[in-house]
């Protein structure tokens, strides 16, 4: 078994260019304004000789958009709140910046003749067709929104495969693996050890998560993120995600992919050879450094993050994720074992439990029983098509939303 959807572009001409004095990489953000649009926007600051951003796409925080734009002066913008669009455009034209309002404009901007490289930092089902559509115009991706393989990860490499495209991970573990990898493409992998930081609310048991509150579940103890990611980490739904994520990105069987808690987060996550030797990525927890490694592949650029020091973090610590308490990595595996539409399902329920916990609609453990009802309740699809996926996230909406509101 190896990373062969990864090697298959490793010496890929294209992914050498912006180095050396050639082109600078075009790069597309989608949701330029969230948590890893903005931290890409810096790293490209810091690189701008490597990279050009190309087009910006925000769901509806249209003020920070067009200051994006002003300042680094895209070919386009897409602002997918159709109330903000007046806004944008009426601001931009002057710059001579294109601008483009909607859902089916988020879809075909990525076809650009000019970018290069689609960053996918929004967040959730709506990742799915733009970065179909990307990878069908043989854009490589460097993925953020993990949510689109977790809803169609068969798909997705499937149509990466076709058309000679790399899929770069960004999600810190996805590209700690991916580092750990390259130079080792031919040699099969045993097993990956994603680690967890556990979350806010790791060593509680089930009765003392009853009455947690969104402000506590919102406070992550090691990494600033979106309001849904966030909410995901305290679930483990997010390190159920990242199991199958970890699942397609590198070709892997559920067996061969073990979680364990690491509170410090400084191992990133490690893999382990046929021989037993393992081989783990580490630093401090910052995601400029996975983000720039996908942008600057495969190649290493400087970067002024903070330096890791030993005599600081005497002490990394290991644990067993608590699945009974977090079920939803326990459900991220069954998803993952019977295949199908069934992490679609999943990922429908979960977006929007999470939403009805952060509109004060449900409780804290409520996530993952609704989440759970719904991969009971859904019809199973064996071998779903790209509609079938459509159906069945719109089904499951439909039916988390009933047993919710
Ligand atoms: P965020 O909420 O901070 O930002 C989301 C971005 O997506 C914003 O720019 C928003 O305008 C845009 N957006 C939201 N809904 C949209 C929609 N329906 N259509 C189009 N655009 C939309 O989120 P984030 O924390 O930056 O996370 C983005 C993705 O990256 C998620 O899939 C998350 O799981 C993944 N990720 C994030 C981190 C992190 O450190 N933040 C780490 C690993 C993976
Ligand atoms: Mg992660």
């Amino acid at each position: 078994m190896k990373g062969d959807k990864i090697i298959d572009t490793i010496n890929s001409p294209f992914l050498r260019r912006g180095v050396g004095g050639e082109a600078k990489k075009k790069i597309a953000i989608l949701g330029s304004t969230g948590s890893i649009g903005t931290q890409a926007l810096e790293v490209i600051e810091e690189h701008a000789d490597k990279f050009q951003v190309e087009v910006l796409t925000a769901n509806s925080n249209a003020e920070l958009l067009i200051a994006q734009a002003i300042k680094f002066k895209p070919n386009a913008v897409v602002i997918v709140d159709e109330t903000k669009f007046k806004e944008v455009s009426e601001t931009l034209w002057k710059y001579d910046i294109k601008t483009y309002t909607g859902t089916a404009a988020l879809a075909q901007v990525v076809e650009m003749k000019e970018i290069d490289i689609v960053l996918t930092a929004l967040v959730g089902y709506a990742g799915l067709l733009p970065t179909i559509n990307a990878i069908k115009a043989k854009k490589n991706i460097a993925l953020a929104n993990k949510e689109t393989l977790v809803v169609a990860g068969e798909l997705i490499t499937k149509l990466a495969r076709e058309n000679g495209v790399a899929i770069l991970p960004i999600d810190s573990e996805h590209g700690a693996i991916f580092q750990c990898l390259v130079g080792e493409f031919q040699n099969k992998i045993e097993k990956i050890y994603l680690t967890a930081s556990g979350g806010p609310f790791r060593g509680k048991q089930k009765s003392e998560l009853a009455t947690i509150t969104k402000e506590q579940a919102l406070k992550h103890p090691n990494w600033t993120m979106g309001a849904k990611i966030t909410i995901d980490s305290a679930t483990l739904m997010n390190k159920g995600f990242e199991v199958i994520e970890a699942k397609w990105l590198f070709n892997l069987k559920s067996s061969q992919i073990d979680v364990i808690v690491h509170p410090q987060s400084i191992i990133h996550s490690m893999v382990q050879f046929e021989d037993g030797s393992m081989k783990a990525q580490m630093g401090l927890p910052d995601m400029k450094l996975p983000i720039q490694y996908a942008l600057s592949f495969p190649f290493r650029f400087s970067s002024k993050s903070k330096r890791f020091n030993f005599i600081d973090h005497p002490q990394l610590t290991f644990e067993k994720p608590d699945t009974e308490t977090f079920f939803n990595l326990s459900l991220a595996y069954q998803a993952l074992e019977k295949g199908g539409n069934l992490a679609c399902v999943l990922n429908a329920a979960n977006e929007i439990t999470v939403q009805a916990f952060l509109n004060d609609k449900i409780k804290f453990l409520e996530i993952a029983k609704i989440n759970q009802k719904c991969m009971q309740q859904i019809t199973f699809i064996k071998t779903p098509a790209y509609e079938d996926y459509v159906f069945t996230d719109a089904e499951t909406r439909k039916y988390a939303k009933s047993l919710i509101y």
